[in-house]
């Protein structure tokens, strides 16, 4: 019998769910597949850093599964209608009698799954899939009423309960079989924008994300509560481009920090991390619930009627990160070039872009994800729905960060600003959050421009505009 693992979000061989299942009949002939899918990352808005690092992590899973006798086919197609009929010949071709795969959530991909079940099922393929990506499976952790809670702290809180029950296990890799190793034939380059990456910070490979889970699981994790909002610290895992990618689990690293913390699930330090992976389990369970979101529509309906202003100077200056508010441009320039942001600068940016500029939160979730390494729809959806208090559990409306004192609060020094704008370098401390105020005091000419608006004025504007949209609800 030919067993076929269909490779997608999932580029490891530690803890594959639909990996391991493939192999766990020793006289099975396995054999892996990867479809790109250029046409539909399009779509997708993949960033050219995420397909940079797919690529990079793809012939390390390749040689991987190489050494353990498996080969790994690759096909380039367009979209996920092609990549179908490609699964459908590839399977016929080599004669698959049982196809594995890790599931995906979002709506354009549990489509496809679905067609490709069927076709397969028609053309006598067995087809098993596996909840992988996540801690527990959609639709697991329900609240009284057997709905998908809509608040956070209740999920996390029934999400906890469930894992004290019983955790999910982590699977080994396979082992090497009848004729290992082999040679990897390489992988050509996608047709699709690449960038280059910063490989010191997002080395591609399992083995540098379980060296950098191992790290961050010993104090960093203790650490986190206290560091995690500071953007000039190297105090949050990075781990997201791995997650994202599939190239880590997130049972790997429940299981990494239990390892160091047995505590860690009892509301101890540790836990703070761990509640973290709760908020992206959370937000692909809602995708689940409510595949809306998947189309871009606001969580809470209201809100669909908020006029936002069309401006694209505004929008551009957003982008290149010269707004003339330090933390939001440094933020922004940071995304440029690393195809990373910290968390409480994507807060801060996404908050900037909707609530001091009112331009479209969709718009900013499209160029997040067009720039970022680890853009995942769920992730990023969730944020930026969290940000325009459009969301479940989103900030409400009425509360506005001011990104002057967020600077103040969270690069108190500017240590971060300075960083990425090194045209403030000159700037003292005290005055970092607020240069134009310096210079103009000081007769200095700054290369930085002044606040593209004020932010007093902005936030009334937005307040009414949230309101009038409330009330014609
Ligand atoms: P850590 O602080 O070390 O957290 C550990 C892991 O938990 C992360 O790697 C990530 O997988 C998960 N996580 C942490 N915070 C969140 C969160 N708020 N929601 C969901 N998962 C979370 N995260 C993405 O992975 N992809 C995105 O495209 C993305 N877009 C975002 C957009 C906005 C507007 C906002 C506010 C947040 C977004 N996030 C996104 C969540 C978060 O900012 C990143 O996961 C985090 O900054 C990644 O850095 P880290 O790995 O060091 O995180």
């Amino acid at each position: 019998t030919t067993h076929l693992v269909w490779l997608r979000n999932d580029l490891r061989v530690n803890d594959n769910l639909a990996l391991h299942a493939a192999c766990r009949d020793s006289d099975a002939k396995v054999i892996a597949l990867y479809l790109a899918t250029p046409a539909q990352w399009q779509q997708h808005e993949m960033s050219p850093k995420q397909a940079a690092f797919i690529h990079a992590s793809l012939l390390q899973v390749q040689r991987a599964l190489a050494e353990r006798g498996i080969e790994l086919h690759y096909q380039a197609c367009h979209a996920f209608s092609d990549s179908i009929d490609a699964l459908l010949q590839f399977c016929a071709k080599q004669q698959v009698d049982q196809l594995f795969y890790n599931y995906q959530y979002e709506v354009n991909e549990r489509q496809r799954d679905a067609e490709a079940e069927k076709r397969l099922d028609d053309a006598g393929v067995i087809c098993q899939g596996f909840d992988d990506s996540l801690l527990l499976p959609p639709g697991s952790v329900q609240s009284g009423d057997r709905s998908m809670y809509k608040v956070f702290t209740p999920f996390s809180k029934a999400f906890v309960r469930r894992l004290q029950q019983g955790l999910p296990e982590c699977v080994p890799a396979p082992k090497a079989r009848e004729g290992a190793p082999l040679k990897a034939t390489p992988i050509p380059a996608f047709d699709y924008p690449t960038e280059d990456f910063d490989q010191d910070l997002f080395p591609p490979g399992e083995a540098a994300a379980l060296k950098r889970l191992r790290h961050f699981a010993t104090q960093p994790v203790i650490d986190y509560p206290a560091k995690r909002d500071l953007p000039a610290l190297d105090a949050t895992s990075r781990l997201s481009v791995y997650l994202a990618t599939g190239v880590l689990s997130p049972r790997q690293c429940l299981h990494r920090v239990l390892h160091e913390h047995p505590d860690a699930l009892d509301n101890s330090r540790a836990f703070t991390w761990l509640n973290e992976l709760i908020w992206r389990e959370f937000y692909r369970h809602l995708l689940v619930a409510w595949p809306a979101l998947c189309r871009h529509k606001p969580f809470i309906d209201w809100t669909r009627n908020v006029e936002w202003q069309r401006n694209d100077a505004h929008f551009d200056a957003w982008k290149a990160g010269k707004t003339g508010y330090p933390i939001v441009d440094a933020a922004m320039r940071q995304m440029k070039a690393l195809g990373w942001m910290h968390n409480r600068l994507r807060m801060i940016t996404a908050s900037f872009l909707v609530k001091d500029l009112l331009i479209d939160w969709r718009e900013g979730e499209r160029y997040f994800m067009q720039q970022l390494i680890d853009g995942d729809l769920a992730a990023n959806n969730g944020g930026w729905q969290w940000a325009a208090s459009t969301g479940t559990d989103a900030a409400p409306y009425f509360r506005i960060f001011n990104p002057t004192t967020q600077g103040e609060r969270f690069d108190e020094k500017g240590d971060f600003i300075r960083h990425y704008l090194p045209e403030l370098a000159g700037v003292p401390d005290s005055d970092i959050h607020q240069p134009h105020v310096w210079a103009e005091k000081h007769h200095k000419k700054l290369d930085y421009p002044a606040p593209i608006v004020d932010h007093k004025v902005a936030r009334k504007k937005t307040l009414d505009a949230f309101e009038r949209a409330k009330s014609a609800a």
